[in-house]
């Protein structure tokens, strides 16, 4: 169900609503929701602080004297981790409540790429199908180096732009689910009862709070919570399409291209046609934001991916980057002082991990098949929401693995790529080596051939 925060009588549905295909249900599409819709603007990423105080002080008189309303759950953040959450629970036959600021989900680099574990948490969730259906989708991974396949990974792999991912999962929300356009402004969390104060002064109550608002901080602090950034500017991913006549070569294959210089830093190139048909590239690096190589790699990407990486050029013969480059900044953080009354913390509002492991879904999904299917219908099945009970969240055994799970293979993956200890130098020359004789024992015939030759 979309609805307003307070319901004014109907309006015409705004395109976004539309392009949702949510355009029959016009009873639940307010005054209030096309207004609020056009308050936030385009921009998912959180506001700053004082800009979102600001707007609270502006919007804030126009709902003076609403009722508060009242639900289960309600979830704040409609991301991945926000929206499979509220699925989830709606599903169990909970009242609950979705707040994000956009109705659509806007084009955001992020993950793009659903394998292995996070599809079979997919399926658990019963949500494999309706991402299947946006998706392409292949069943092998091959390796690269230095022009000859190393090895191959038997599997199923979709690819899926994020924001597909997120608005194909808001799609799936049942008109049970009230899922309002609205900024959340501060959360007040306690053992009973939790209220959440939208940006026009709304309120809505409910027994818990599921922050799933990803990076932003501002409704983090409210609640006590603090982060712990562990690595700050860890790594720098880059995503782009790219127009090649090799596109038929990776039909049912994702190709992993690894860096042929180690002074590069360079994790790896992920290559992978989407629905549409154009080849997407994830590039990994362990760069900052602004030193020389990015700075290059922004300007130039092309000639910059061919020296980093030479056999791309005979391999996929004429290409071109189409389009935008998008950068990914990303810090490591953890939360501390999270084990409060009312209110839990899942997704990235929890934990960062590093995006070249590819375990970012993992790890919410997780999150949300342990909280939504497991503790918070028993929670709910009993009076109050005390720090005792949220707590059996965050020492779940199965959680907490995903968690350190994530955050250790995201360092491995670094540490093999710009460890200089002489144990990380032995293990990337072991795991040349290893790639090395891999294709020397295979009588070399995972060799590609040029799309020239
Ligand atoms: C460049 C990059 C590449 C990545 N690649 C991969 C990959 O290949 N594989 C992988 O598994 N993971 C990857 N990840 C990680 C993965 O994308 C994230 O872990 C995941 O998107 C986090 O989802 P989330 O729902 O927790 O948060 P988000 O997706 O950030 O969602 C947060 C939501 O909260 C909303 N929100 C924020 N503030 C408020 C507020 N005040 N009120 C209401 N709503 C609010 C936002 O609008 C947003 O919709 C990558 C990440 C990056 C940055």
């Amino acid at each position: 169900m979309w609805r307003s925060s307070s319901d004014v009588g109907p309006a015409p549905l705004h395109e976004p609503f539309a392009s949702l295909g949510l355009q029959k249900d016009t009873r639940h599409a307010s005054q209030r929701t096309v207004r609020l819709l056009t308050a936030v603007g385009a921009a998912c990423a959180p506001l700053r602080d004082d800009e979102e105080r600001s707007f609270i002080l502006i919007r804030g008189s126009t709902s003076l004297g609403v009722r508060p309303r009242r639900f289960d759950v309600v979830v704040v953040g409609g991301g991945i981790a926000g929206t499979a959450a509220a699925i989830t629970l709606d599903r169990a036959g909970f009242q609950v409540a979705l707040l994000d600021p956009l109705a659509v989900c806007p084009p955001d680099f992020r993950a793009e790429k659903l394998n292995g574990e996070q599809l079979k948490l997919l399926r658990r969730l019963d949500l494999y199908e309706c991402l299947a259906m946006a998706a392409s989708r292949f069943d092998r991974v091959l390796n690269v180096k230095r022009g000859r396949v190393t090895d191959a990974t038997a599997g199923e792999i979709l690819g899926i732009a994020y924001q597909d991912i997120v608005n194909a999962l808001r799609r799936e929300l049942r008109a049970s689910v009230d899922f309002t356009v609205a900024r959340v402004a501060r959360i007040e969390a306690e053992a009973e009862l939790q209220r959440v104060t939208v940006t026009n002064g709304d309120i809505y109550e409910a027994r818990l709070v599921i922050l799933a608002t990803g990076r932003g901080d501002v409704l983090r602090r409210d609640l006590g919570v603090s982060r712990e950034v562990i690595f700050e500017k860890h790594s720098v991913s880059f995503g782009f399409s790219l127009e090649t006549p090799w596109v038929s070569r990776l039909r049912n294959h994702v190709f992993t291209f690894f860096s042929e210089r180690t002074s590069d830093v360079v994790d790896y190139l992920s290559l992978f046609p989407m629905r549409d048909g154009a080849v997407r590239a994830n590039l990994f690096t362990y760069h900052k934001p602004g030193d020389p190589w990015t700075r290059a790699f922004r300007a130039n990407p092309k000639q910059m991916l061919l020296s980093s990486m030479p056999s791309i050029g005979p391999l996929m013969g004429e290409f071109e980057i189409a389009g935008e480059v998008d950068v990914g900044i990303m810090d490591l953080y953890v939360t501390n002082g999270f084990r409060r009354d009312g209110a839990v913390l899942i997704g990235d509002a929890f934990q960062t991990s590093n995006p070249a492991a590819g375990n970012g879904v993992t790890r919410l999904l997780t999150d949300v098949n342990q909280l939504c299917k497991v503790h918070a219908p028993r929670w709910l099945s009993t009076p109050g929401m005390n720090a005792a009970k949220i707590s059996q969240f965050y020492d779940d055994p199965v959680k907490r693995a995903s968690d350190e799970r994530a955050m250790r293979v995201g360092q491995t993956h670094r540490s093999l790529v710009v460890g200089t200890s002489p144990s990380w130098v032995f293990r990337r020359y072991a795991r040349h080596l290893r790639h090395g004789v891999r294709s020397l024992l295979a009588g070399n015939p995972g060799t590609l051939r040029s799309e020239r030759s």
